[in-house]
């Protein structure tokens, strides 16, 4: 199956979230009943570690959004099959159509990145902006990085270009298509 990926570079993050300001807009996260735009929980987090002792501390930030895992706990668990793993990019999706909104899935995710939406009475979470990457371009957030802490392509050709880059890689990365970098 084809993998795309989103790279993120913990040397550049530096947790500034435009990131995910540019998602809650593309996406739409905004409670419209009651015009409140933190209503609605997002799609990506930042968390932060600080590293050294001091004076030499350094503190790293990274995003955290749905990692389209290889295999997928939130589909296992999902008895209306709302949530599938699409064939052409490797992208978890899940169908709001068929979602009744019953939250297993986000009880089974070990990363904790899908969201209830009380207005519509779904769950949702990071789609890697399906509707922009099957017309050629960047998701969102990728494309909004002010500090280019993140790309996006091949799974395979991404972990080549960190290779090339002296990047170490860092979290398990059997199961998971979000790769997370640092300087060694
Ligand atoms: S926009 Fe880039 S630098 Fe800012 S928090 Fe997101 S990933 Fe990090
Ligand atoms: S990170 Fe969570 S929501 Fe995303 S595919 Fe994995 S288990 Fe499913």
């Amino acid at each position: 199956m084809r993998q795309l990926s989103i790279m993120v570079d913990l040397d550049r993050c530096i947790g500034c979230k435009t990131c995910i300001v540019a998602c809650r807009n593309h996406h739409d996260i905004i409670d419209h009943e009651n015009d409140q735009p933190g209503a609605i929980p997002n799609y990506l987090r930042v968390e932060s570690k600080l590293e050294g002792t001091f004076p030499s501390l350094q503190e790293d930030y990274w995003v955290v959004m749905c990692q389209h895992c290889k295999k997928t706990p939130c589909a296992k668990v999902c008895e209306v099959g709302a949530i599938t793993k699409d064939e052409q990019t490797g992208i978890v999706l899940i169908d709001q159509e068929k979602c009744n909104g019953c939250g297993e899935c986000i009880d089974k995710c070990p990363y904790k990145v899908i969201q209830f939406n009380k207005q519509n009475n779904y769950a949702h979470k990071c789609n890697m902006c399906y509707d922009r990457v099957t017309h050629g371009l960047d998701p969102v957030c990728v494309d909004v990085c002010l500090t280019d802490a993140l790309s996006f392509g091949e799974k395979e050709i991404l972990l080549m270009q960190a290779e090339a880059d002296g990047k170490q890689v860092i979290k398990k990365m059997s199961t998971q298509s979000i790769i997370y970098t640092k300087t060694p």
